[in-house]
């Protein structure tokens, strides 16, 4: 299956989780299982094109990809998490998103210094949370260079803001 194939199992909600809002949903592509199975081959053949360290996915959505092109390379998988989850001490940013505002926190001692981390999630709209993500890794010494993200909204601009931050970016669909 292309990506445009893949395209076709990702569903369109509107007004989630605000009015106005047309929500890209992919519970419909990973529940397919091929359609699943290849939306990870196409995003582990770029993560070890980066030649990828470890991967960094983003609560929740970003440890279902990540993780599995984690466990398809044999890397480790560093979880990006939303605050208050993680049982040790932790490093944290606050940051803006499409829908308000959160934060992200990882264990610092995850990251080993210059290990480059490969951030995945299923989406980039602002890039906000992508932006947060990288400079909390960098911030523990990791090197953030890629990104791959299943689906970009590009009139949102996250992609170019990301780019814009020295991270290469690619995305299987928009
Ligand atoms: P950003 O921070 O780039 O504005 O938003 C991307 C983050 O919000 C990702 O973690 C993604 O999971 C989530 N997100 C925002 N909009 C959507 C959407 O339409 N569909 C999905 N699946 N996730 C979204």
């Amino acid at each position: 299956m292309t990506p445009d194939d893949l395209k076709q199992l990702v569903r369109t909600i509107p007004d989630f989780p605000q009015p106005g809002i047309l929500f890209r949903d992919i519970t419909t592509l990973i529940g397919h299982g091929t359609g699943f199975a290849r939306s990870i081959d196409h995003l582990a053949e770029r993560a070890a094109a980066c030649a990828a360290d470890a991967i960094g996915g983003m609560e929740a959505r970003g440890f279902i990809f990540g993780a599995a092109v984690a466990a398809r390379l044999g890397l480790g998988f560093v979880p990006v998490r939303k605050p208050g989850k993680l049982p040790v001490p932790t490093l944290g940013i606050d940051y803006a998103l499409e829908y308000g505002a959160d934060r992200l926190e990882i264990d610092p001692t995850a990251i080993s210094p210059g290990q480059r981390v490969v951030i995945i999630d299923d989406l980039i709209a602002t890039g906000g949370t992508a932006l947060a993500a990288t400079a909390l890794l960098r911030q523990a010494g990791a090197c953030v260079d890629h990104a791959l993200f299943a689906i970009d909204l590009p009139d949102l601009g996250g992609a170019d803001r990301l780019r814009a931050a020295g991270v290469a970016v690619s995305t299987l669909m928009a």
